[in-house]
Parts: structure tokens; sequence; C-alpha cells
């Protein structure tokens, strides 16, 4: 494919969160203008502040805004812009937004339209790779649809298998099928999933390969018939398939085997005609062979890890290739150093099964940014995690000479992660870290389920000192740093000392701390336990020396306290005197766990459920959840329909419990 020459001068990011923001820093750099678009939710979001011009597309529903292709030309056009950068997700693989663009004249940096075609349909994918002699992962990928003949296929490949929706991606659309018995409701559950998230239900069979490594590689083609591969990508560590950590290079991979899948992958990105950066992922067995699963036509979530062990900018190759010029080296020229790693930071809470957590992010303090830490990130304190769009927050790269300099500066790096407001997954990503299982490089796709029981991430609870530091923060003594220093206060409080009593929900009633100003240093008594300490609050970081010596970041908001200690986040809440009510009729009252969709209503009004039986599932942030009976009863009343937009706590089912002999 050769396509003129341009100078892109002008580009319009079409995408929102900490990959618009990353694509404009390269654009800044490179002396390019950069274009955003947004949507209601996003009209003071980061990616705005960032770019040189900001449009409003509309409403905060993707599909309303981000994935609106006439609203996101129309601005393209009115802008003048020369090109569009789709980032991931939304219109970054879509082919007619491609096709549109192409029309209107405006570059898309990304692949031709047909290489987004050839690679959109899992099945068709892997027709193409398998005549490229790319290896595959057995299984059936052919047309004929009809339930009994795709169980026949089923038992041909042997099971398990995995059920694939043709069209999907993002982890989604996926059943493990274990024994054949389960075969026709997991087809149909398949189906349906991916009807309602791509709008097709066709639907492939793999051989479900046990205990693999996901492991990708990176490739870059131009319109000169160059095409390198710029290594690999470990991704093994997911959950619900969707990745969690990444790193490059894959642990324990031999260089033999690097090459066999980089020149694989670079077959598959020439057999159909591509351009620009592309992923190939394989699973690669416990035994070490690798099989192609898809390929995708844009760039990763992932890629800074390959940045950072090639000192290659893949956004500033993206915008030459698009431009027209050569790809800047060739396959030898390339090299790699050292290791990095990526955890994705997602607003999410791992004690209650990973649900997403939406609201405000209160506070928010990264660690520095340095040669070796890098953290792309597209909110700030203040920012909205709202329900429509991912819950990632950010993510986090470090950079070592060796994996074992990577993970330690990981593990430190998380510890320097500080948000407040909604839940995250840091505590978890820490353990998952720590463990010495990844530690030693034993990862598969399987490590977070086998190891379920080791990354249940138990917070550090607090004991006396915590409870004090908690006072300190929320106390309205004045201590030094905090604005009135305590000096000035001391000439009319001779005896009778500042004094303050701040009370606490501990696990049996409240728990009092005592603080009590004299000279210039602060007497804390909680329980049996009391300490002398000179006191130095200045904002949000409290400085402690004395009888122990700390440096600590705390978060307050009204009555609930945050505190950022070594060890993770430490929760205290301020004693009310209020009842907690037991929610003993949730087993009656079933509502729902945040606020999301309703796609499926299971039952209808006066059916009799068992224990277990799904009710409803309703989908956030990209992800459903199963609402279950507790307890066996009947059902009541149902209080919504599929398609429903419901709210946190908003009643969903009401049951009628059966009595109990
Ligand atoms: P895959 O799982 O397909 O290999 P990624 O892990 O890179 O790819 O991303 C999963 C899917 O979810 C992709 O379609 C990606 O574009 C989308 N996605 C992931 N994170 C975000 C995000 N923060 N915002 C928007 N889309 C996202
Ligand atoms: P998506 O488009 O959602 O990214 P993929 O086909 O890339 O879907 O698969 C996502 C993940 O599911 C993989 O990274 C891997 O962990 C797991 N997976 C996919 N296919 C298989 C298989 N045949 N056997 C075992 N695990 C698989
Ligand atoms: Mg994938």
């Amino acid at each position: 494919m050769q396509q003129d020459r341009i100078h892109i001068r002008k580009v319009l990011v079409a995408n929102r969160g900490e990959i618009a923001c990353r694509v404009m820093r390269t654009l800044r750099r490179m002396g390019i203008e950069s274009v955003a678009v947004y949507s209601d939710a996003d009209a003071e979001a980061q990616h705005v502040l960032a770019a040189d011009e900001a449009h409003w597309i509309g409403p905060a529903p993707a599909t309303e805004s981000y994935l609106d292709m006439a609203r996101i030309l129309a601005v393209a056009e009115q802008a003048e812009v020369d090109a569009i950068h789709p980032g991931y997700g939304f219109l970054s693989e879509n082919a007619e937004f491609a096709r549109r663009c192409a029309a209107a004249n405006i570059r898309l940096i990304g692949p031709p339209p047909e290489a987004m075609e050839a690679m959109a349909s899992k099945s068709r994918a892997k027709a193409i790779m398998g005549e490229a002699d790319v290896p595959l992962v057995p299984g059936y990928h052919g047309d004929d649809q009809t339930p009994e003949r795709l169980l026949e296929h089923a038992r041909e490949i042997g099971f398990p298998v995995l059920l694939k929706a043709a069209l999907g991606g993002g982890g989604k659309g996926m059943r493990l099928v274990p024994q054949e018995a389960e075969f026709m409701d997991a087809l149909e559950a398949c189906q349906r999933e991916a009807r309602a998230a791509f709008g097709d239900d066709h639907i492939l069979i793999e051989k479900y390969i046990t205990q693999p490594r996901h492991v990708e590689i990176q490739v870059f083609a131009d319109m000169h018939d160059n095409a390198v591969y710029l290594f690999e990508r470990d991704c093994s560590i997911q959950r619900r398939h969707q990745k969690v950590v990444e790193e490059a290079p894959a642990p324990g991979l031999d260089d033999a085997t690097r090459r066999a899948m980089g020149e694989a992958a670079v077959r598959a990105a020439r057999a159909i005609g591509y351009v620009g950066a592309g992923t190939i992922e394989f699973l690669l067995s416990a035994s070490g062979e690798y099989y192609f699963m898809e390929m995708n036509t844009r760039l990763q979530v992932e890629h800074p890890v390959t940045e950072m062990i090639t000192g290659l900018d893949l956004v500033e190759w993206q915008v030459r290739v698009s431009e027209g010029q050569p790809l800047p080296q060739a396959q030898e020229q390339l090299t790699r150093q050292g290791h990095a790693i990526e955890v994705r930071i997602y607003a999410e809470d791992t004690a209650q099964g990973f649900l997403p957590s939406t609201g405000t992010i209160e506070h928010l303090h990264m660690p520095a940014a340095s040669e070796y830490v890098r953290i792309d990130s597209g909110v700030v304190a203040g920012d909205e995690i709202s329900v429509y769009y991912d819950p990632m927050i950010a993510k986090l790269i470090v950079w070592g000479d060796s994996r074992e300099a990577a993970i330690r500066r990981m593990l430190r790096a998380l510890q320097q992660c500080h948000l407040a407001g909604v839940a995250t997954n840091i505590g978890f990503l820490r353990s998952l870290i720590e463990h010495s299982h990844f530690q030693s490089g034993a990862v598969s796709t399987h490590f977070i389920e086998d190891h379920a029981a080791d990354l249940a991430y138990d917070p550090p609870q607090p004991a006396a000192r915590e409870y004090i530091l908690g006072a300190l923060l929320i106390s309205t003594l004045p201590l030094a740093g905090s604005g009135e220093p305590w000096q000035e206060l001391s000439g009319f409080q001779l005896n009778d000392f500042p004094a303050q009593r701040v009370l606490f929900e501990a696990a049996d009633g409240p728990l009092a701390v005592d603080l009590e100003l004299q000279g210039g240093s602060v007497t804390a008594r909680c329980g049996e336990e009391t300490y002398r300490l000179d006191v130095r609050r200045d904002g949000d970081e409290l400085d402690v020396a004395g009888d122990f010596n700390l440096r600590v970041r705390g978060y307050c908001d009204g009555d609930r306290v945050a505190l950022f200690t070594a060890a993770g986040l430490i929760r205290l809440v301020r004693y009310q005197y209020r009842h907690a009510q037991q929610d003993s009729d949730s087993d009656q009252h079933l509502k729902a766990p945040m606020n999301g969709r309703v796609v499926h209503i299971a039952v209808t009004e006066g059916q009799q459920v068992a224990k277990g039986d799904l009710l409803v599932t309703v989908e956030a942030m990209k992800m459903e959840h199963s609402i279950r009976a507790h307890k066996p009863g009947r059902v009541k009343a149902v209080f919504h329909q599929a398609g429903d937009l419901v709210s946190a706590d908003a009643e969903l089912i009401e049951l009628e419990i059966d009595e109990e002999e």
C-alpha cells in the first residue's frame, strides 16, 4: 500500500483518559497541535486541559459521544486537522470509521480499514493466519453455527473448550465449558452476551489450553513494505481475561522462541498488508508451543513496557508511519535493555468481588515520575470515576536493569500511590507483586485464580499509633505547620493546655484518643499507650518525631480518615453514636450493588427460586454482575426490566423467603 507523504501538523485525539493524555504528550513534543473531544462527563477532564483546542461532542454515554463518528468527523473538519488518533477502545478498531476518515481526506493514525476488517472477527483472523503459516489454537472457526454442529466440533476438539464471540474483545463474550453436559447452556449464554455486547452472535470454539501464558508481540509496519517486531510482553496476570500486570521481556523466554514468535508475528502483519502499530497475541503453552489467538489492530494499553525496554516512543512511530515515512529502525537495529513492569490501577473493591467503584477521587498522590518510574494517568483529585467509562484510573510503569530491580521499584512505587474516595486495587497489586511465585516468574493466566487465597488482600489494621495519627489529622488543635503556630496561642493558655478528645469506631465500640498540646509537643493517649510527640502538619502530611518517628500522608473527609501507611491504606471512622442498622432484610430486598444498567432479568413474579439462583444481571463499567438469591423463596416483585438504568442500592427484586423448617 502506497500513500502520499503528508506532513501532520494538527491531530484530533478521539479518546479520553490516560491514553488521550499520553498521545497528546508525544504530539506536543513533536510540535504537533492537538485537538481534544469531550462528553458532558469530561468537560474538565485532564485530556481537555492538555489539548491546544477542545470540542464538546455530546452526552456522557460513549454511544452518544466518543463513538459518534459523524460528530467526531465534523469536529475534525471544522478544526482542520490532518489526522485522527483513536487511542485504544472506542473507534480504534472500527473499519467503517477508518473508511469515513479516508473519505474526508483525514488520516486515521492506524492500519488501513481492510487490515482492521481482516482481524475484526477472531474467526476470520484465524483463517487468514492459518494460511500464513502462523500456528493456531486448535479449534473450530467456521461458519456453521447450528448448536448441534458446534457441539460436534467441541467433541472433536475435546473438552474443556473455550467459546468465544468472534467479534469479542476486552475479555468479554468468553465461556469456559469444562464438559459436554454444560455445552448447550454455555453456548446460549455466550451468544446472548455476544449479541448484547457486539451485536453479533457468531461463536468460535477453541481447545482450552491449561496453565498457558499470554505472550504478545508488538509489531510495526510502514507503507513501504517494512515490518518489524519490537519484542514481546507477558500479560499472563489477568482477572476474568482482563490484563492486570504486564511486563517485558517475558520471564524465562528463550531467544529462539522469542525470535520464532517475532517472525511469526511479522508474517501475520504482512499477510494482511498491515501498516502502523499492532499486537499479535499468542498463548504459550506450559511445554513451550505458541499459538496465535488474535491481533489487536491498535496501540495497546500496555505499550509503555515496550517503550521502557526499547527507549522508543511508539506514538511517535505511529505518527511518522502515518505521514508515509519509512520505519525509523530496521529489525537488526532494534535492541532492548532491562526489564519493565506495568500495573493497571483500577477503581474496584477487591474485597467485594472486585466490584467497580464509582465516585469522586478525593485524594490522589502518586510517586514522583523519573527515568525509572512512569505514571500514565488521566485524572487528578476531584475528578469523578463515573459509570460511563472504563474503571482504569492510571497505569504505573517501572523499569529496572533486571526483573528483580523492577519488582523492587514497583513495590516501592505502589507504596507511594495514595488514593482516597474510591476503592482501588492498589493493595491487591501489592500482594500480587509480593507473591513469591510472581517473583520467581512462575506466571500463567490462572495465576490470580490459583493463588486467590494468598492474594486476598488483608488491609493493615490500626493500632494505637494509627488511631493517634488519625486523631492528629482530624484535630483542630493548632499544630505546628497547620497555619496558626501553637506559639501564638500559648500566651493565654498558661496552665490550661489546649486539648482534644477524638473518638473512633473500633471493633468493640468507641475508642478514645486524647491529645494535649504542651510546650512544643503533643501528649497523645490511646488506651494504655501514651506518647510524647513533636508534630508538624503540612497540608495532608504529618511529620511525627519523639516517642516514635514517622512521616505519613492522610486524608480526612468529614468523619472518615484515610491513612496511607507503609503497610497500606488504613481507614478510620469517627464514632457517631449511631446504631449501624443490621441489614437483615437484604435477603428479601435485593439491590443493585452500584450504578449500572440492567441487562437481563432471569426471573418472573411468582417464580420459586433456590439459593444461588440468578435473579438479575447488572452491567457497569464493561463488567457484568450477577445478583443471586441468598435464600430460597418466591419472587414477590420485579422492579425493573432489561435496559433500565439503576442507581446503587435501587431495589431490583423482592423475595418472599421460604419459611424455615
Ligand atoms: P485486549 O484485552 O483486547 O488484549 P487491552 O487489555 O489492551 O486489550 O484492552 C482491553 C479492551 O478494553 C480493549 O478493547 C481496550 O481498547 C479497552 N480498554 C481497556 N482499558 C480502557 C480504558 N481505560 N478506556 C477505554 N477502553 C479501554
Ligand atoms: P479478547 O479479545 O477479549 O482479548 P482473547 O482471545 O485475546 O480475547 O483472549 C483473552 C484471554 O483469554 C487470553 O489472554 C487468555 O488468558 C485467555 N484465553 C483465550 N483463549 C484461550 C484458550 N484457547 N485457552 C486458554 N485460555 C485462553
Ligand atoms: Mg486479547
